[in-house]
């Protein structure tokens, strides 16, 4: 039977990927959406979580696509009814408040998915592959957007709990958290406030690794002109270049560009977890995040001003 699912949060991502991911998966059958706007699809539309839950009708599993800020309660409420709940990156506005899901999870005996969409990427499983058993040198990561462009309107990210630059910035720690053979840690950073903001706009980030690999992250929100979501690893082999978010993978033998199944493969996970009564939830991203404002300099810069 298919996993009857609930939508919850319809701004742009669950418009442009959960939406479709979901509508063309057959192990999946959208039955409502909650939104505090209503989106005018064809499903039933509820202000409010407790409105869907006392409607009578049957969800199996929620989608959480809202900012992270106010994802912990609406978890836990779906958690309550033992419904199955795949959670948008990141998890969480804090560590803590996702492993109290975990557990929460587990006691109801439900999967609990702490999705990161760049994992899925098509260059990064490839990329995870080749740089097994080589010898790494050195780890660069460019991730320069125009905040203008990619998220116009979305208050909540300069907002505390919302990440500010390190909303696209955790998914480039996503893939280099799966793809890099040892875990790594913080040794530097410095983020930079803007003076009306919680958040970063922009940061420069050092880790290392039990290797001594050095590991540098550039991240920045107020790239004009050509965008970069690229990592590019020297090995002793050459190089190793992950561009636009993961999906174009460049080793010494050539070029790959598959097509982009991040979201179906994302829907296609969540519904083997369910089948198979386990959850997933990595939050060593998140973690690296926190790691940032707990051991970074702040520095504060002119205020954003969209
Ligand atoms: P968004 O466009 O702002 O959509 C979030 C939706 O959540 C809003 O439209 C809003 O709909 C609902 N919402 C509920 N409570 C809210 C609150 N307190 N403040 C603001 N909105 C609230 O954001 P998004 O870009 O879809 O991002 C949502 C999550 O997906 C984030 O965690 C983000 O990191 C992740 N994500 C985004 C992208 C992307 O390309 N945009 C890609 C991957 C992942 P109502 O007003 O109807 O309640």
């Amino acid at each position: 039977m298919a996993i009857r699912i609930a939508v919850i949060g319809v701004g742009k991502i669950a418009r442009d990927q959960h939406l479709p991911a979901i509508a063309a998966n057959p192990a999946y059958e959208l039955v409502a959406t909650v939104s505090r706007h209503d989106p005018e699809l064809s499903v039933p539309w509820f202000a409010d979580l407790d409105d869907l839950l006392a409607s009578g009708i049957t969800v199996d599993a929620v989608a959480l696509c809202t900012p992270p800020q106010v994802r912990y309660g609406l978890a836990v409420k779906a958690l309550q009814h033992k419904l199955h709940v795949f959670l948008e990156k990141p998890p969480g506005a804090t560590l803590a408040e996702v492993e109290s899901l975990r557990a929460m999870a587990d006691e109801a005996g439900v999967t609990l998915f702490a999705s990161w969409h760049s994992r899925y990427a098509a260059g990064v499983e490839p990329a995870r592959a080749w740089l097994a058993g080589r010898s790494i040198r050195d780890v660069r990561i460019i991730w320069r957007e125009d905040v203008r462009v990619w998220h116009p309107g979305q208050a909540w990210i300069w907002q505390a709990g919302g990440l500010g630059v390190f909303d696209p910035g955790i998914n480039a720690l996503s893939i280099a958290t799966h793809i890099l053979p040892r875990p790594f840690f913080l040794t530097e950073a410095t983020l930079e406030m803007p003076s009306n903001c919680q958040a970063p706009i922009a940061a420069d980030l050092s880790f290392t690794d039990s290797a001594g690999t050095p590991i540098h992250m550039d991240l920045d929100f107020r790239q004009t002109g050509p965008q970069s979501w690229d990592i590019i690893i020297q090995t002793d082999d050459g190089e190793l270049k992950l561009a636009k978010g993961g999906s174009v993978l460049t080793l010494p033998e050539g070029v790959r560009e598959d097509e982009d199944r991040e979201y179906p493969e994302l829907y296609a996970r969540f519904a083997a977890l369910v089948a198979g009564g386990q959850s997933d939830v990595d939050i060593a991203p998140l973690r690296h995040v926190a790691d940032a404002f707990l051991r970074g300099h702040m520095r504060a810069v002119e205020p954003f001003i969209e």
